[in-house]
């Protein structure tokens, strides 16, 4: 199967410094990836990257089965080509109710100059049930956002993105700062995400990305250093040395 984003021989420089070393990287169009590495190993900065945040010196990132260049593009339309990006912190609008949050989220999909006249419709409603029930608040439909515990506002930050249908979701963090149950949930809801798109989990805490039961790709210095299941990776002894070894 080919992949969906192809990253290949990116490279940036910050002030001379190295951050991303010519990086490479693929993934499936219906894969679930963890990225993780220690503090300053480049993880940010991929993220950066891929979403037009950050321009790299050289290298190129292609995307879709048109394989499109997305370097030159600028965020909005990377977004707008199918790439979702879920910061750490959510950013959901806590005077509005769910409902309204994802009704937001739909309408911001449709472009700077639709948003003026647009309407929601019966379907956009029921598209707000149906994302909604994707992220499991199927029954907090009237809730204030600002009411909802903090693993409840990521899910619904992630509902707000799925409303732009990405086929690749970049995630920063997710577990950070979730309780047992909301952890649980939320990796059942990477993993079944992942079934229809792409999803890359940027993740510190190795128990969470345990749970993932996917491949992982090991970040450091702004390179790959090691690639496959997490026992494989944290078996090389390259990966113990950065990990443990200063
Ligand atoms: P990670 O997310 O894995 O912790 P980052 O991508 O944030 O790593 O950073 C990689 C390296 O690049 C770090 O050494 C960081 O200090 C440096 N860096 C990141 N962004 C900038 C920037 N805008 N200016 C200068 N240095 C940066």
């Amino acid at each position: 199967m080919s992949a969906l984003l192809e990253v290949s021989g990116i490279s940036v420089t910050f002030d001379g410094f190295r951050a991303i070393n010519n990086l490479s990287f693929e993934i499936g169009p219906a894969e679930l990836r963890a990225v993780i590495g220690p503090n300053g190993a480049g993880k940010t900065t991929f993220m950066d990257i891929v979403t037009g945040k950050t321009r790299p010196d050289s290298g190129k990132v292609l995307f879709g089965e048109r394989s499109v260049n997305l370097l030159g593009m600028t965020e909005a339309q990377i977004a707008r080509a199918g790439v979702g990006r879920k910061f750490q912190r959510p950013t959901v609008f806590e005077d509005q109710s769910v409902a309204e949050n994802l009704m937001m989220a739909l309408k911001a999909d449709r472009g700077p100059f639709a948003v003026l006249r647009w309407r929601p419709r019966p379907e956009h409603h029921a598209r707000v049930a149906e994302l909604a029930s994707e992220v499991g608040l199927a029954d907090h439909l009237p809730r204030k956002a600002g009411e909802l515990s903090h693993g409840q506002k990521q899910w619904l930050e992630i509902g707000m993105l799925l409303a732009q249908e990405p086929r690749l979701l970049l995630v920063d963090e997710p577990a950070a700062g979730m309780t047992l149950a909301e952890r649980e949930h939320t990796t059942r809801l990477l993993v079944d995400l992942a079934k229809t798109r792409a999803v890359v989990v940027v993740e510190h805490d190795m128990d969470f990305v345990r749970r993932l039961a996917c491949k992982v790709t090991v970040l450091h210095e702004g390179a790959v250093l090691a690639e496959g299941s997490l026992d494989h990776v944290t078996r090389n002894p390259a990966v113990i040395e950065v990990y443990l070894g200063r």
